[in-house]
Parts: structure tokens; C-alpha cells; sequence
């Protein structure tokens, strides 16, 4: 069966459609008014003026010998003169420049409806005007005389103007129809293009709604439609970075859950099936549960921190805030580890260091760079932090005399998951310096290390002094 396609009277095409019409509609009612209507109105103004101007003028003349003079008016002025005389009912000539429209003097005159309404409505001062367009004339009555009984009809043949407004006529007519043919067309044209690169735009945008995130919307057009087109290529773009960080997140995650999980279900298992009796056995697999446990919750609160981090949508609002308290809240976490495990911790940082930035933010910065220096310290277990105000800038430093990275690692350490192979023993997630560099990249900081392997390293960080 076929689609019927019904009018949407709502859309662009529909919408310019009718206004190009209406527009082409009004011009031609607009010409016609002031090309026919008003022409014709005009010519009457004027001719009933002129007529008159010349009725006047034979009025000074009537006396005497006038037929002469009338003869000369009538010829100027390119009228006919005739002048009617009613005696007891009847109409007669009485004077006629040519003789031709009622007669030769002395006849008998016929009158037609025009002449019974001059006849009737004229009067001695006033005369009256009458198209006849029965014979296309132009008639203009005014009595000579007071009692009413002698008219003076000047007329003129009407044909120019009726030609005029013929040719007219056919020329308003022949310019009507190109200009509905033409507002048609153009307004077709105009909305399809419209309206063509708003559907392309919103083919594309079907598709994305379909969740298919490989559309691209052509940049073509008029310059709001490649605007849009620009706007929701961006709009792609980043729900592309959105998906592709999402499928990174779930995979690591999930990788990065399921190993401890297996070793937890196995030792449990171990424990309840073999060992539950033997307290050392026993013992020693607990220890190794708890301390997946530990790994597990530790990589829970990073993925925390790092997509808090990373939240774009809340506007990142620095204030005025003091890096030296900031460093000792972040040092005070590690305080029983230190003191248990035997670290040498050496703390030279300046009072009043004020910076502009999130205090929560700095402190997770440097928590997990003390972190990685306690981690990675190696068997010297000596950390120092650092912090210093130079030339308008804060910088501080995190040392450790560990284990140190190898050179060509030094770039892809920042990265999410990336962890450079080291002792079992180690416990990490690799999200740490992800999370670091997340935090200092909006904090807009210039930051850096230096490293050799089995050296130790050296992390740090600079931010513009406030004052
Ligand atoms: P994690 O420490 O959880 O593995 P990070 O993102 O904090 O993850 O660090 C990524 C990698 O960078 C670590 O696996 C480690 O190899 C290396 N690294 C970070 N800090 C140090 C350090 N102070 N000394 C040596 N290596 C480090």
C-alpha cells in the first residue's frame, strides 16, 4: 500500500511555503490597487476638474456669437461642446462643435440614461461628471442658465483610458502569475534546503538516540544548521570519551575484583574444607584473606576518589586555602604506620604557604604521594616532604631513597591501572597517580618526577603563591 505523506502544517517547508504566497499575494493585490483601481479614480479626479475648468470657461463666452468661440474651447481643450436646449418636454441641439455625438443643431436629441442623469442632477453652478461606458465617454453637464433649460455637455472619448487599463489589466495579470509561480518556486526551494539540513541533522540524531555513537553530523549547510551540526559532533564526541572510559572502568574493575575475590573464596575454602583444624595453617591463609580484603577496599576508595575527581559536572571552585596545614593532615594518616613499621619520615615545610585550590583535593595529592613513598621506599624506609615558597610558587616535594622507575616508565606511570612490576608484596591499585594527576591537571599545576632505579624517586608539584 502506499504512504499517504499528510501535510505537516508545522514544518519549515509548509511554514515559508505559505508565507512566500501570502507575500506573493499581498504584491499582486497591492499592484492591482494602485495600478487599476486608483488610476481609474485618478483619471475621474482630474478629468472632472479639467471639465469643469472648461464649462466655466464657455460660461463666459455664452452671449451673442458664442459658436465660434465654443468652436476654439472645444478644439483646445479636445473636447466636444453641445449644447441642449429643452423646450416643452423635448430635447434639441442647439449648438454642436461636431455634430456627431447627438446630432446637428436643430435635431431632435435622443437622451440616454447619461444624458438624463446630467440632466437631472446638474444645475446652473454646479455641474456633474459621468463615465458612459456604453459608449465610453466622458460626460460632463452643467446648466447655462438659471431656469435650467439650456445644458451644456462637454464629453471626451473615454477609449485612451480604457485601453490604458486594458493593456494594464494584462500586464498585472501576466506579472500575477510569475510571481505565484515564483514564490512557489522559491519557497520550495528555500524550505527543502531548510529543511533538508535539519532532517539530515535529525537522521543523524535518530542514530545516536539508538545509542550508536560512531554518527557524525555533516558540518554543512546554513551556518545554524552547521552550528548545530558542530554542537552535537562535540556532544558525540564526549559521550564517545564517556563510553570508552566506561568500558575501560568495568573491565579493569571487574579484572581487578575477580583475582582477590578467587584468592578469598579459595582460602576460605581451603580453611573450611583442610585446614580449619591446623591453627597455623590456618592462621597464616586468614592473613592472606584479610589482606586481600585490605587490596579490595582499597581499590573501591580509589575508583571513589578518581570518578570524584573526574566529575566534570561539578564545577571545580578553588579557594584560598594553606598547603602547609593542608601537608600535615595529609601526613597525620600515616602516623601509626610510621612509627610501627620504622619509617624515617623528615617533614620541611614552610608556615602560611597559601595557594589557591580544594583542600580535600591536595591533601588526597599528597596522601597518595606519601603513600607511594612509603610503598615503594624500599628497605632505607626514609621519606621526605617537602615544601617551599620560591619566586610566587609553592612547590612541594616527595622523596623516597626506594626502589625508583626505570627510565622509559617515567611517562606511563601517571596512567590509569599502570603499575610497573614489582615484589609481591606490594600492595597497589594503580590508580593512585591517576587520581594525583587528575587533581593537579585541574588545579592547572605544574608537576613532575625524577627518578633512578634503586635510587629512589622524587615527586612534585608547584602552584602559584595567593596572596
Ligand atoms: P599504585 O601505587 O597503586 O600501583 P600508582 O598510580 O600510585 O599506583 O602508581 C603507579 C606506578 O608508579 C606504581 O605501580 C609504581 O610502579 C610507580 N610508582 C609510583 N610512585 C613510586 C615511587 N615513589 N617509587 C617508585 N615507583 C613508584
Amino acid at each position: 500500500m502506499k504512504k499517504v505523506r499528510k501535510i505537516d502544517v508545522n514544518s519549515i517547508g509548509f511554514r515559508s511555503w505559505t508565507a512566500f504566497v501570502l507575500l506573493g499575494l499581498f504584491i499582486i493585490l497591492f499592484l492591482w490597487i494602485t495600478q487599476v483601481v486608483f488610476l481609474q479614480v485618478y483619471v475621474n479626479r482630474t478629468k472632472k476638474d479639467e471639465f469643469a475648468a472648461v464649462g466655466r470657461e464657455l460660461m463666459t463666452k455664452y452671449y451673442g456669437d458664442y459658436q465660434k468661440e465654443f468652436g476654439q474651447i472645444a478644439n483646445r481643450s479636445s473636447c466636444t461642446v453641445d449644447l441642449l436646449r429643452q423646450t416643452g418636454g423635448e430635447w434639441t441641439v442647439a449648438y454642436s462643435s461636431s455634430g456627431v455625438l447627438f446630432g446637428d443643431e436643430g435635431d431632435k436629441v435622443d437622451m440616454s440614461d447619461s444624458l438624463s442623469y446630467l440632466a437631472q442632477n446638474a444645475n446652473w453652478r454646479e455641474g456633474v461628471y459621468r463615465t458612459d461606458n456604453a459608449t465610453s465617454q466622458l460626460y460632463y453637464g452643467v446648466y447655462a442658465d438659471a431656469a435650467e433649460s439650456e445644458l451644456l455637455v462637454i464629453s471626451q472619448s473615454n477609449a485612451l483610458l480604457d485601453s490604458t487599463t486594458k493593456i494594464l489589466q494584462i500586464q498585472m495579470g501576466i506579472a500575477s502569475i510569475i510571481i505565484i509561480v515564483l514564490s512557489i518556486g522559491v519557497s520550495f526551494l528555500m524550505s527543502s534546503t531548510f529543511s533538508q539540513d535539519l532532517r539530515r541533522l535529525s537522521e543523524s540524531a535518530k542514530r545516536l538516540k539508538d545509542n550508536d555513537l560512531s554518527v557524525h553530523f555533516d558540518e554543512k549547510g546554513f551556518s545554524e544548521a552547521k552550528e548545530l551540526a558542530r554542537t552535537l559532533n562535540y556532544a558525540t564526541a564526549e559521550l564517545q570519551k564517556t563510553e570508552a572510559l566506561r568500558q575501560e572502568l568495568i573491565s579493569n574493575v571487574s579484572h581487578d575484583l575477580r583475582t582477590p575475590l578467587t584468592i578469598i573464596k579459595g582460602y576460605a575454602e581451603m580453611i573450611r574444607d583442610i585446614t580449619g583444624e591446623d591453627p597455623a595453617k590456618r592462621e597464616e591463609q586468614l592473613g592472606v584473606i584479610l589482606k586481600e580484603t585490605d587490596r579490595l577496599s582499597g581499590l573501591v576508595n580509589d575508583l571513589l576518589e578518581l570518578s570524584r575527581a573526574q566529575n566534570q559536572n561539578k564545577p571545580f571552585t578553588p579557594q584560598r586555602v594553606d598547603l602547609s596545614a593542608i601537608i600535615a593532615r595529609a601526613l597525620d594518616s600515616f602516623d601509626v604506620l610510621i612509627k610501627r613499621d620504622g619509617y624515617v619520615l623528615e617533614k620541611d615545610v614552610e608556615d602560611e604557604l597559601w595557594v589557591m585550590g580544594d583542600a580535600k583535593q591536595l591533601e588526597l595529592t599528597v596522601y597518595n604521594l606519601v603513600a607511594n613513598a612509603i610503598n615503594y621506599s624500599g628497605r632505607e624506609k626514609y621519606i621526605l616532604v617537602q615544601a617551599k615558597a620560591t619566586d610566587g610558587k609553592v612547590k612541594c616535594v616527595v622523596q623516597d631513597h626506594g626502589v625508583g622507575i626505570p627510565e622509559e616508565q617515567l611517562a606511563t606511570i601517571w596512567q590509569r591501572y599502570y603499575r610497573v612490576e614489582h615484589a609481591r608484596e606490594v600492595v597497589g591499585t594503580g590508580l593512585g597517580l591517576s587520581i594525583v594527576q587528575t587533581i593537579l591537571t585541574r588545579h592547572n599545576a605544574e608537576y613532575g618526577v625524577e627518578s633512578k632505579v634503586d635510587e629512589g624517586s622524587t615527586f612534585w608539584f608547584e602552584l602559584p603563591l595567593s596572596r
